[in-house]
């Protein structure tokens, strides 16, 4: 992980943090919109929502993300 381009998460100091992207409600991409530590032990993550920056909100396994697709496919 010498090389790895992404910054250390200052806070278990050996998971990366790595950027995330999203969709918009509109389907436009929001480019980096959440920044989370690859350590699964850790969880830090942050993320910015209306203009606002959120700090280590718990990680959902992807469990709202399913349910978000089904209600849009319906
Ligand atoms: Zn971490």
């Amino acid at each position: 992980m010498e090389n790895s381009p992404f910054p250390k998460c200052q806070k278990c100091g050996s998971g990366d943090l790595v950027p995330l992207s999203d969709f918009g409600s509109q389907g436009a991409p929001i480019q980096y919109k959440a920044w989370v530590c690859t350590n699964p032990d850790c969880g830090y993550n942050i993320k910015i929502r209306n203009g606002e920056v959120y700090l280590g909100e718990p990680i959902l396994n992807g469990e709202l993300h399913s349910r978000a697709r089904q209600e849009y496919t319906r």
